[in-house]
């Protein structure tokens, strides 16, 4: 692997049922990655990602991927609610709108997605972010962010879409 990867567990996950990881859904932190970090470790904050990665592609791993993180809330992903039950939650460091996504960040998701892709079957179409499984209530990513993340996904998985 080309970035390094952490544990950072955080409570804030349920065990049971266990986690159907049907495929993605990227957030960005707005907080920094150590003050996130921290918030999720939080015993009051009741959120965390899976998944945080850093400006400089470190990722840190907040929850298993057998189980239901707290990240997404009141949403809605291919007709079905409650995204939490089978998307996994990956955040980006940082605001989008405030600056892009650097290129360590991009390369780093694609890691972390190369190393699921196949064997979960996933493909573009279970690929998602938080603002459109919950129009009007989240923005995360900027619109330019999500279609930057998206192309470069395409382009390595080389998936149409489904
Ligand atoms: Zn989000």
């Amino acid at each position: 692997m080309r970035f390094p990867e952490f544990w950072a567990p955080s409570p804030h996950f349920a065990s049971t049922p266990r986690h159907e990881r049907r495929g993605v859904c990227f957030h960005h932190s707005v907080l920094g990655f150590s003050e996130t970090i921290a918030h999720m470790q939080e015993p009051e904050s009741r959120v965390s990602y899976h998944l945080l990665i850093a400006p400089d592609g470190a990722r840190a791993r907040l929850v298993s991927e057998e189980h239901v993180a707290w990240h997404a809330g009141v949403s809605v992903f291919q007709g079905r609610e409650g995204c939490n039950a089978f998307l996994l939650g990956v955040a980006f460091a940082g605001d989008t709108y405030a600056a892009p996504l650097t290129e360590a960040q991009i390369e780093s998701a694609l890691e972390w997605l190369e190393a699921r892709w196949a064997e979960r079957g996933w493909s573009l179409g279970w690929i998602t972010d938080h603002r459109q499984i919950a129009p009007g209530r989240k923005d995360d990513l900027a619109p330019a962010e999500w279609t930057r993340l998206r192309a470069a996904i395409a382009a390595r998985f080389g998936a149409p879409d489904r």
